[in-house]
């Protein structure tokens, strides 16, 4: 039996792209999704075998059940990808606590969680790769996006803090840190912003879901095998 990945938010962008891209390669995949029910069965009926979860991330109850399905249908989990995340775009003075809340409560606890819970059974089996995924944001700042930064910042701070203690248990832990991708979570970003955007990237465009895809599965393959704690940065040369 082929290796088994976990994706959280697999049901839209950049988790739908990689759930495609792994199970091209061979992967038993996991797709767990929140809300988008339809687009993620219309995924999970694309690709035959793969196993669906619904479940809320930064719910505990939720998180134990998803793995330990996941854990039963395929036998271990061998990659986990903390994928599924939230933004809001506003004024610092204008966030309220429950935005605030909630965006650490997805980001950061629901990374926490899937973690926890995925690398109990990583320790038993002494091999595991786990991946989260941060932002430039999480390294440079973003104005109006002070708490998704915050948020981002702390996912690497745990990558790296993580990969120094379950190191010896043989598992790495990376971290995708993706510029601007086009994804649903960017609908809201005008033209003129995207251009301006792109002026300022070296590459001068902005990513594919199927780009930061492509990263993951590297850090998930043998050849990442030395490489534990870094930060990956997909974001067309926007952080150099
Ligand atoms: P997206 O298109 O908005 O998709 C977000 C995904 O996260 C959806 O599948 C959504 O599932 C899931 N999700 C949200 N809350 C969840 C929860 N509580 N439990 C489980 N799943 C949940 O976003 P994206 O652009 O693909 O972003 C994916 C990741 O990349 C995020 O962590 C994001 O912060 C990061 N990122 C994105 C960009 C970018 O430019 N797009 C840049 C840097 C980093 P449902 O729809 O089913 O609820």
């Amino acid at each position: 039996m082929g290796k088994t990945v976990f994706i959280t938010g697999a049901s839209r962008g950049i988790g739908a792209a990689a759930a495609r891209l792994f199970y091209e390669n061979g992967y038993n995949v996991v797709i767990n999704y929140n809300n988008s029910v339809e687009k993620a069965k219309a995924l999970a009926d694309s690709l035959p075998g793969a196993l669906l979860m619904q479940g809320d991330v930064s719910k505990e109850e939720d998180v134990k059940r998803m793995v330990f399905a996941a854990t039963e249908h395929f036998g271990k989990i061998d990659v986990l990808i903390n994928n599924a995340g939230i933004s809001y775009v506003n004024l610092l003075t204008d966030t309220t606590l429950e935005e605030w809340e909630k965006l650490f409560r997805v980001n950061v606890t629901g990374t926490f969680l899937m973690t926890k819970y995925a690398a109990e059974n990583m320790i038993s089996n002494h091999s595991g790769k786990i991946i989260n995924i941060s932002s430039i944001w999480g390294i440079s700042g973003a104005s109006l996006e002070s708490g998704y930064s915050a948020t981002k910042g702390a996912v690497i701070a745990f990558t790296k803090a993580l990969a120094k203690e379950l190191g010896p248990s043989g598992i790495t832990v990376n971290c995708v840190a993706p510029g601007f991708i086009d994804t649903d979570m960017n609908s809201d970003v005008t033209p003129e912003d995207t251009k301006a955007f792109c002026e300022d990237t070296p590459l001068g465009r902005i990513g594919t879901p199927d780009e930061v895809s492509k990263a993951l599965l590297f850090l998930a393959s043998e050849g990442a095998d030395f490489i534990t704690g870094q930060i990956i940065g997909v974001d067309g040369g926007v952080i150099i």
